[in-house]
């Protein structure tokens, strides 16, 4: 199937008001064009310099959203291009966000990223010190950063009552933090699901899915 075909089968089947972030990172540009082509305009990419590379070789209408860790030293270099930075992991980073945005006279959308997974490797901040923050008032007073929500991974296990559970306790965060934190309607955002578990994710609540595989196919590191 061809990449706008791809994208038409998965956008069919997400519920409505559902986002479909498509996950581009290593493929080449000339990709995301038959994408946009196909109508994508929510572009997902793990690397400040990739990012960066592609924004000027395609339209100025793609939303470009960080998904991966980013280093505080990167922060300045995707100021510019990015739309959304889903991937805030401490509170260190969003105030280097906040600084850098400022610099330049922009306001930014931020995800803060929770760590729900069992892996070690992933990042974001556990529930626990996410509304440790929250309580102390660290998430706010930002002039030019607007927190939108959040953003989660599974598990990377086929226990899918264990990827469900996680989710579960992503959108019950979410929840939570609307209700005593982030009253503001922009607090909108759950972002989780990908390739491999995006209808579980989609099950217990997300707004957006970040799909990379099951629109470009694998990907060539
Ligand atoms: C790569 C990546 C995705 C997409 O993964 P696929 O399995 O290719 O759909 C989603 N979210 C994050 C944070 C990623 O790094």
């Amino acid at each position: 199937m061809s990449i706008g075909e791809n994208i038409s089968k998965i956008t069919s089947q997400l519920p409505e008001g559902v986002k479909l972030v498509a996950v581009s990172k290593y493929h080449p540009v000339e990709k995301l064009q038959e994408a946009y082509d196909a109508g994508q305009r929510l572009f997902g990419e793990n690397h400040a310099q990739e990012m960066v590379k592609k924004h000027p070789q395609l339209p100025p209408d793609i939303e470009w959203h960080m998904i991966g860790h980013l280093q505080t030293n990167k922060v300045r270099m995707i100021m510019p291009v990015v739309t959304l930075i889903e991937s805030i992991d401490s509170v260190k980073l969003l105030k280097t966000v906040e600084k850098e945005a400022a610099r330049i006279g922009r306001s930014v959308d931020v995800l803060l990223q929770l760590h729900v997974a069992q892996e070690e490797t992933k990042s974001g901040f556990s529930i626990e010190e996410l509304l440790n923050a929250a309580t102390q008032g660290q998430l706010e007073g930002y002039d030019h950063v607007r927190i939108t929500g959040v953003m989660a991974m599974a598990t990377n296990t086929p226990d899918v009552k264990q990827v469900a559970h996680e989710f579960g306790m992503v959108r019950h965060t979410y929840d939570l933090l609307k209700k005593k934190f982030f009253t503001y309607p922009e607090f909108k955002d759950v972002s989780m699901g990908m390739s491999h578990d995006w209808k579980i994710a989609v099950d217990q609540g997300s707004t957006m899915v970040r799909i990379g595989t099951d629109i470009f196919g694998p990907r060539e590191y």
